[in-house]
């Protein structure tokens, strides 16, 4: 039987009053803030970590817009920006199968500080939330937890940018979960130090590997064709060499996948070859068996590398992300939940808040938009139900499994970030609500903000 204890009430200071509140700095709660403090509303942004960026930064995924082609067709904004910015920032370096950047986990850091400062949004790092403030269909704020205890935060307009929408899922909204057997695997990402470059390229020019390889062995992917022959940064041979020659156990063959950036400094980067299927995302006993299996495995896959992959022979851990990758956790049950058709078959909404390429990479699914196809992200799907005045952006916004297999893309959090900053600085500065926001006046001040609706 479960035992429990009665919490004593308590008071609790009000440290910040503000008109938004963003939570969880990740692409899509970062750009939110930057969106909505340009749109001329105070803004403060909490975060749980000591910095910005969310899965950039604390998990070290720097893969930003490796879908990207000569046709694609992307909505621009603060998307294109966290990448400008970077390049201008030595924090990026061109990223391998794509004409995009890949961005620099750790000097991502100053860049989103940069951006954050100069856009006058108050920094709320080291405050992890844990309540909201709800008074009927309203939140009226939140209370946070940190080294200084619990402190509370009062706003106008929340937006939930936290990932798993912990905001939404506390003031009991209806939200949607993946069954855990169902979810895309979590990871523990790392990056290696002492890699020869020239030896391990060489490696990738004598044996190219494809999207099509992505299907060999563990796991099945749906492409459209054309994927089949486009060349991938993806590793498996070194692992199947391991559990071969018995370098590494048999049950260990889920260990493989892409690497990122082969640096001049012999630093290879964004390791995602650790597949931690079973996960749960939202529950710490699940989290922490998973830290640490995971650590576990990427060490087995070093293990491999250094003696069957070219140039790794003095490979070394740099870091582990700060955190457990997580992929896949709570959805809203929005205004509109985003369908499986709406991103296979480009669609259209007259509340877009900005334009996504056709990108699927999840549940089995890889389709890239070499083609110039694009959908649109309705204003809705960041909508919950029952609390007026909360949004939530990023990965956990409305949609289907399809739908999230291409909304949880950084560069998607990103639209749908600057679009819930705007909406939300909006609905402030005309005294409207959120849902009578005009979707006119959001769709303007986003082109003022040079993001793509249509
Ligand atoms: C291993 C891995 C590889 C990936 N590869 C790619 C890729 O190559 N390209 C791509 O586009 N996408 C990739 N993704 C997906 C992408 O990283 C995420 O879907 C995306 O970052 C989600 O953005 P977000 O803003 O919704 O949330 P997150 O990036 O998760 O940010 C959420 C933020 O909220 C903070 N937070 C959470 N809870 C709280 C709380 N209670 N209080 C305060 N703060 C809180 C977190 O610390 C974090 O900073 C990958 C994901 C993983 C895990």
């Amino acid at each position: 039987m479960k035992k429990f204890i009665e919490e004593p009430s308590r008071k609790i200071e009000i440290i910040t009053e503000t008109d938004v509140l963003v939570v969880g700095s990740g692409p899509g709660g970062l750009s939110a803030a930057l969106a909505a403090a340009r749109t001329g509303v105070k803004v403060a942004l909490v975060e749980r970590f000591g910095c910005f960026g969310g899965n950039i930064t604390a998990v070290g995924v720097e893969g930003f817009a490796w879908y990207r082609h000569e046709k694609t067709v992307e909505a621009g904004g603060i998307a294109y920006e966290f990448e400008d910015r970077a390049k201008s920032m030595d924090a990026a370096v061109p990223e391998s199968q794509s004409t995009s950047y890949e961005l620099d986990s750790e000097r991502f850091k100053l860049v989103a500080d940069t951006l954050v400062e100069e856009t006058g949004v108050s920094p709320m790092l080291h405050r992890f939330f844990v309540s909201p403030i709800i008074e009927g269909n309203e939140i009226k704020g939140i209370i946070v937890e940190s080294k200084a205890g619990r402190e509370a935060i009062l706003a106008k307009v929340i937006i939930d940018g936290t990932g798993d929408a912990d905001v939404a899922y506390r003031s009991g909204v209806p939200l949607n979960k993946t069954p855990v057997e169902n979810m895309i695997a979590a990871s523990v990402m790392f990056h290696l130090s002492g890699v020869d470059k020239k030896k391990f390229m060489q490696e990738v020019k004598d044996n190219p590997q494809t999207y099509s390889d992505w299907a060999s062995g563990e796991w099945e992917v749906e492409t459209s064709g054309k994927e089949d022959k486009m060349f991938s940064p993806f590793l498996k041979a070194p692992f199947q060499k391991a559990i071969q020659s018995g370098l590494i156990k048999s049950d260990l063959n889920t260990i493989s996948g892409t690497w990122g950036a082969m640096h001049d400094t012999g630093e290879l980067t964004y390791m995602n070859l650790v597949h931690l299927a079973g996960c749960d995302g939202t529950d710490p006993d699940s989290l922490t068996r998973f830290e640490m299996q995971g650590r576990k495995e990427a060490m087995q896959a070093i293990k491999a590398l250094r003696k069957y992959a070219p140039g790794c022979s003095n490979a070394r851990l740099r870091n582990f992300g700060m955190t457990i990758g997580i992929r896949d956790t709570r959805k809203i049950d929005a205004e509109y939940n985003m369908k499986e058709t709406d991103v296979r078959n480009e669609g259209r909404f007259e509340d877009s808040i900005g334009i996504f390429p056709e990108f699927i990479d999840g549940y089995g699914v890889l389709i890239l938009p070499t083609t110039g196809r694009y959908m649109q992200i309705p204003y809705r799907a960041l909508m919950p139900k029952k609390i007026s005045n909360l949004l939530v952006v990023g990965r956990s916004i409305g949609g289907d499994k399809i739908a999230h297999a291409s909304n949880r893309n950084m560069s998607c959090c990103v639209v749908t970030g600057q679009g819930g900053g705007i909406a939300a600085a909006l609905s402030i500065k005309n005294n409207k609500s959120l849902k009578e926001v005009n979707i006119v006046e959001v769709q303007k001040e986003l082109k003022k903000q040079n993001v793509r609706i249509n």
